[in-house]
């Protein structure tokens, strides 16, 4: 690099500080790509094609996030000034101009650019160095008067808007009726002159004198991009993101080129396989005579790529032979900005591009098979995200214009499009109309489910991410949003922010993104391409022996499923869920029955209908494990609606047999349920349940092996505090096996085990492994009971407050709190595994379905997890990333 007397006097590293400004060609003795923490995506990839690959880049130099984050913490950081004073003087000689000028002024961008792609989010200022003078200079230099005063009038419309925060729509109303007055259509026929009244009138918008000194100029224009760092847009998609809040962005100031020079000239953006479909070949588009934003902004029709090869040729070839050599660089897809001028390309920008989750499948498989990228199947298995996978297994809405009424959490992926009803009855009879129906309720108890069942999509106001609503549709796959705590719902409306939407109108749920739309948006059908297969394949070669995956699935038809979808077993069968329904009063009979005999009566229709669920299921997971958890009814989800029955017994509409229940209900009822009589605890008032359950199980087990099948059966019993209460039900469940076995005549493979779901039970581990052959983590109720917030409650309005206000850094439904209950995993791990090292150690929360919960669970050894069928392959892929995160980080 030449070095410059003024540069170095300049450098801090000269001082032992970090430089704060690195010009794009500097050889900072790694690839600059690596650099992204400290130069920013935009920064790094610059120096990259500069300095490693040579392409044409208008030379410019980077300011550190490193100064970024100083300046938003202690201020403008000292000895920024002068080291950006000597990039400038380089970056003058260089381009044999200076700036301000008012003979042949240099011009520059300044463009924000963080270490992650937060697009849109921050703020760019281009043509900066013009002022009154360097403008006239600028005109002779080019004999474009037109060319010269277009360039000041959108750099004083941009740096009024972003640095000194004035204009905004009147810069636009102003020129939108300079071209009315000129009558023309398109924004370079705007003549000269009217463009000189309007820097005149635009300068009168800014609030102050227009300043004139470029070097003033360029400072507050990067002190406007390091503010926007904390701009309300940037921090809401940080938040949304979960992209770290001091990571800052840095600042690349890059001498200008103009695609708006004139008809020789353009810009465009540039993919270099098609990002939608992951085709091969070229893909973007490209504006003659215009800058960069004029192909964003999306005013001007845009031509193909394509049509470059008749318009620039050169360019065009030129063009193509760049990508080439990007791809093999970097060995991926990547998406650019080019800009021409009077002929010349020249590259702004790159990096590696965004793609749809097809596109992403089909370049990972593709790129294992080109000789120039030899991808190994390791690395694309980790070219694929989580996210790709899930886009491609639901329905999504269509691109287009969303106008959303109301957000709440998505709670289930996919979207769904239909008619409004509130009620699950309603639901139900329009879908037997052949309507396409959402359900719209407060919030969803196993009365819903038929509704449900049927729905396009469900909303609920109240609720979480493992709400009742959530678990069964995601279960099911069904798009749900929750917790839409603004939304007031009527009889037979609801209203939001003063819309009002009826029943019957159409509604677009975005269960993903957690959006509603008024109105019917078109739906895009899922799309699982076939590298879809291979990936999750080449991702089961990773993870398998060390990770595995299994699938919470309550009938055979969900067992089915999710064996296709590639699960290795049933890590959870919720019995309860077999209840809901029609199949609900059964028991509700059986808990509120009041005699032995009504209690023997309720259990046998209950043995019945289970043996057939269970052997249903044992036989689509026939040779894998299954998971039977015992009965865990929250007895609120399970007995009528006592306020419903009150209303009803006050107008004296209330059966016999509904007044049994009503005084039944009532002596049930409880003010915590979720603390309340579940799970094991109910099998304690009622024994007979457990072992009703254990022998439909073990003859379920018995008729498959009689038909030559292998079931594996693991009994599970749920909200375990203590030793003896496993070592209890442990004793009744070994004593109907062997009565079972005797009976039937032949031996069942079956353990016994617990789910760790109560924090007592978690630091207990080692007391209650001694009585169990597994353990699964029920991490939703461990993470209810840990923070003692309230599954169904807390999700609507508090978690919103506390993840907005940095309470909390992750939502603890959604991704396992590491340091809390994550610490509790660990630690009852460690302590099982200390008594019984081949325990076998699951995970059955919705944190099972979860990429970074997984990444975690894989960390402190757990031996597989478990989550909707229709996550499975989410799973399978998250699961080997996780394998190989740990397996670099142990040889790193
Ligand atoms: C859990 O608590 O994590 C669990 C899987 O059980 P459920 O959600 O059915 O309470
Ligand atoms: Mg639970």
């Amino acid at each position: 690099m030449t070095q410059w007397p003024w540069y170095s006097a300049a450098n801090r590293v000269e001082n032992g500080a970090m430089a704060l400004v690195y010009p794009f060609d500097h050889r900072h003795g790694r690839p600059p790509r690596e650099l992204k923490a400290l130069l920013g995506g935009k920064g790094a990839d610059l120096a990259e094609m500069t300095s490693v690959l040579k392409l044409p880049v208008p030379p410019g130099f980077t300011i550190t996030t490193e100064a970024c984050r100083s300046y938003l913490t202690t201020g403008w950081p000292e000895g920024l000034d002068d080291e950006i004073a000597a990039h400038v003087s380089r970056l003058e000689a260089t381009m044999g101009r200076r700036l301000g000028d008012a003979a042949d002024p240099l011009l520059v961008s300044v463009r924000s650019g963080a270490p992650f792609s937060m697009p849109g989010m921050m703020d760019t200022v281009l043509n900066l160095g013009l002022n009154d003078e360097a403008v006239e200079g600028l005109a002779k230099q080019t004999s474009d008067e037109r060319f010269a005063y277009d360039s000041y009038r959108r750099f004083i419309a941009l740096f009024g808007r972003i640095v000194l925060d004035a204009g905004g729509p009147e810069f636009d109303d102003l020129f939108d009726a300079a071209k009315s007055l000129a009558a023309v259509t398109s924004d370079d026929a705007v003549p000269a002159e009217l463009l000189r009244y309007l820097v005149r009138r635009y300068q009168q918008l800014t609030g102050e004198p227009f300043p004139q000194d470029p070097r003033m100029q360029l400072r507050r224009a990067i002190e406007a991009v390091f503010r926007s760092w904390d701009g309300p847009r940037a921090v809401a998609y940080r938040t949304r993101e979960h992209i770290a809040h001091d990571s800052a962005t840095a600042v690349n100031v890059q001498a200008m080129v103009f695609g708006n020079r004139d008809d020789d000239s353009g810009t465009g953006v540039g993919f270099t396989r098609d990002p939608a479909t992951g085709a091969k070949g070229s893909y973007g588009d490209f504006l003659v005579n215009a800058q960069g934003e004029d192909v964003v902004a999306g005013i001007r029709k845009t031509l193909p790529l394509s049509a470059l090869k008749d318009r620039f040729p050169k360019v065009y070839e030129e063009l193509h032979d760049i990508f080439s050599r990007l791809e093999r660089h970097y060995r991926d897809m990547l998406d650019t900005e080019f800009t021409i001028e009077q002929g010349k390309l020249w590259m702004l920008q790159t990096r590696v591009g965004k793609r749809t989750g097809r596109a992403a499948l089909r370049m990972a498989v593709d790129m294992t098979a080109e000789s120039d990228i030899q991808l190994s199947r390791t690395e694309a298995v980790l070219r694929v995200r989580p996210e790709h996978v899930d886009r491609v297994l639901h329905p999504e809405l269509a691109a287009g214009d969303r106008v959303v009424v109301a957000t709440g959490l998505g709670a289930s992926p996919g979207a769904g499009v239909g008619q409004v009803y509130f009620t699950s009855d309603d639901v139900v009879a329009a879908v037997g109309r052949g309507e396409s129906a959402v359900l719209v309720r407060t919030e969803t108890s196993p009365d819903d489910v038929e509704g449900m069942q049927v729905s396009a999509a469900v909303v609920t106001t109240r609720g979480g991410l493992v709400s009742h609503a959530a678990v069964v549709a995601r279960a099911w796959g069904i798009p749900v949003v929750v917790g839409v705590s603004d939304l007031e719902i009527g009889p037979d409306w609801f209203e939001i922010d003063g819309t009002t939407v009826r029943q019957g109108d159409w509604i677009s749920v975005d269960g993903t993104t957690g959006e509603i739309m008024a109105g019917r948006l078109e739906l895009t059908a899922p799309e699982p391409p076939a590298e879809l297969a291979r990936i999750c394949e080449w991702a089961d070669d990773v993870r398998r022996g060390r990770l595995g995956v299994r699938a919470n699935a309550d009938s055979g038809h969900d067992a089915a499923l999710a064996r296709e979808n590639g699960a290795e077993g049933v890590g959870l069968c919720r019995t309860e869920h077999m209840f809901l329904g029609d199949r609900l009063p059964l028991v509700q009979r059986m808990i509120l029955a009041e005699t032995p005999e009504e209690e023997t009566s309720a259990l046998a229709d209950l043995l019945e209908l289970q043996r057939s669920d269970f052997e249903e299921i044992f036989t689509a997971m026939d040779s894998l494990p299954v998971t039977v958890r015992l009965l865990d009814p929250p007895l609120h989800e399970f007995l009528p609606d006592i306020e419903d029955l009150i209303a009803r017994d006050a107008v004296g509409s209330l059966s016999d047999v509904d007044q049994g229940l009503f005084t039944a209900a009532r002596s049930w009822q409880e003010q915590n349920p979720m603390l309340g009589t579940r799970g094991v605890r109910l099998a304690i008032l009622r024994p007979a349940l457990y072992k009703t359950q254990v022998r439909a199980v073990i003859e379920a087990a018995g008729r498959r092996v009689e038909a030559g099948g292998h079931p594996m059966v693991e009994v599970m019993v749920p909200l375990i505090v203590t030793r003896a209460e496993l070592a209890l039900v442990r004793r009744w469940i070994e004593e109907e096996i062997d009565a079972v076995q005797v009976r039937i005549g032949s031996s069942i493979d079956v353990r016994i085990g617990t789910m760790i779901e109560t924090p007592r039970a978690a630091v207990r581990g080692d007391d209650i492994a001694e009585v169990a052959d597994f353990f699964s983590f029920g991490t939703n109720d461990l993470t209810q009971l840990v923070f003692g917030f309230s599954r169904d409650d807390v999700e609507g309005r508090l978690m919103t407050r506390y993840l907005e206000e940095g309470l909390l850094p992750r939502n603890p439904f959604e991704t396992i709190d590491h340091r809390g209950v994550g610490e509790l995993v660990q630690l009852c791990v460690e302590r099982a595994r200390r008594i019984r090292p081949d325990i076998k150690l699951g995970v059955c929360g919705e944190h099972g379905g979860d990429p970074e919960s997984i990444a975690f669970f894989a960390r402190v050894g757990i031996d597989y997890v478990s989550c909707s069928p229709y996550r499975v392959p989410v799973a399978r892929l998250a699961a080997a990333h996780a394998i190989l995160a740990l397996d670099a980080e142990q040889s790193g």
